[in-house]
């Protein structure tokens, strides 16, 4: 018996979108079934996107779409989680939740791994900083399956109380809509990602669903591996200022 993966993609129109949806789409192929693919657009369901999911060589997925006005930059992704994390709740879709961000490269043991979940996983993800173009490290340190510190930065400690990265932690959807069984902090309704929140956002939806980091699982088991990496290859460091892309890479599989 195998637990159901739920997947959550927000993900939008840009010239890699094709190359970054097919990448995490074959990653995903290599994963034994249950699973579930939620891709979220913004606005509409966008061609590309309906093309790449019907032509993903068999995965289980559903295309929802996100209907919300954007305020702000910082809106990115946000609404489309929220989506997902209504849709996964209206339905009661019992199984681990991961946002996986499309444009993230992911281990395929990583997805193994999630299925150990009971209440809350979490494990450090390498980013290439745009700024400075230094690699670095963001999540828990673990002692075996034990929470013991956070790698973080200066800006980060001060403001929020659980230094995982969006793509670095997966929970049990039932948490959603049965706050006693888990004994949740809160038995409200989980507040969704909120915009305010900025870039702590994942801290601030963590803590509605764990009290602390006893409650909390160190993914994978031998934790010195890194298994997801964010490396913003969009980003000018990457490519020369002159190199202007301006329609889609289409991908033929
Ligand atoms: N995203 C989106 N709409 C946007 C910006 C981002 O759907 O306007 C998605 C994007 O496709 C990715 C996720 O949100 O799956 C995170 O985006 P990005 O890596 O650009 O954000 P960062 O993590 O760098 O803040």
């Amino acid at each position: 018996f195998h637990k159901l993966l739920i997947i959550v993609t927000p993900t939008h129109d840009r010239p890699f979108q094709a190359y970054y949806m097919n990448r995490l789409a074959h990653t995903l192929r290599l994963i034994p079934p249950p699973l579930l693919w939620i891709v979220v657009d913004m606005g509409s369901q966008s061609a590309e996107t309906a093309d790449i999911l019907r032509r993903n060589g068999g995965i289980l997925y559903r295309h929802l779409v996100c209907y919300k006005n954007l305020t702000g930059i910082k809106d990115r992704g946000v609404h489309q989680r929220n989506a997902a994390l209504s849709h996964i709740e209206t339905h009661h879709l019992d199984g681990i939740v991961y946002f996986a961000d499309d444009d993230n490269i992911y281990s395929v043991d990583l997805f193994e791994q999630m299925r150990k979940i009971r209440r809350f996983g979490t494990w450090a993800v390498a980013k290439l900083m745009e700024s400075n173009r230094r690699a670095h490290i963001q999540g828990p340190i673990c002692n075996g399956t034990q929470v013991i510190g956070w790698h973080s930065n200066q800006v980060t400690r001060r403001f929020q109380r659980f230094h995982a990265e969006m793509s670095g932690f997966a929970f049990n959807s039932t948490i959603l809509w049965d706050p006693k069984r888990w004994h949740r902090p809160t038995l409200e309704p989980i507040r969704q990602f909120d915009t305010l929140n900025g870039r702590f956002q994942a801290s601030s939806f963590i803590e509605q669903v764990v009290e602390d980091e006893s409650q909390m699982e160190c993914l994978p088991q031998d934790y010195s591996r890194i298994v997801v990496w964010h490396l913003h290859f969009e980003s000018s460091y990457s490519y020369p200022p002159e190199w202007v892309m301006k329609n889609n890479l289409d991908v033929i599989a």
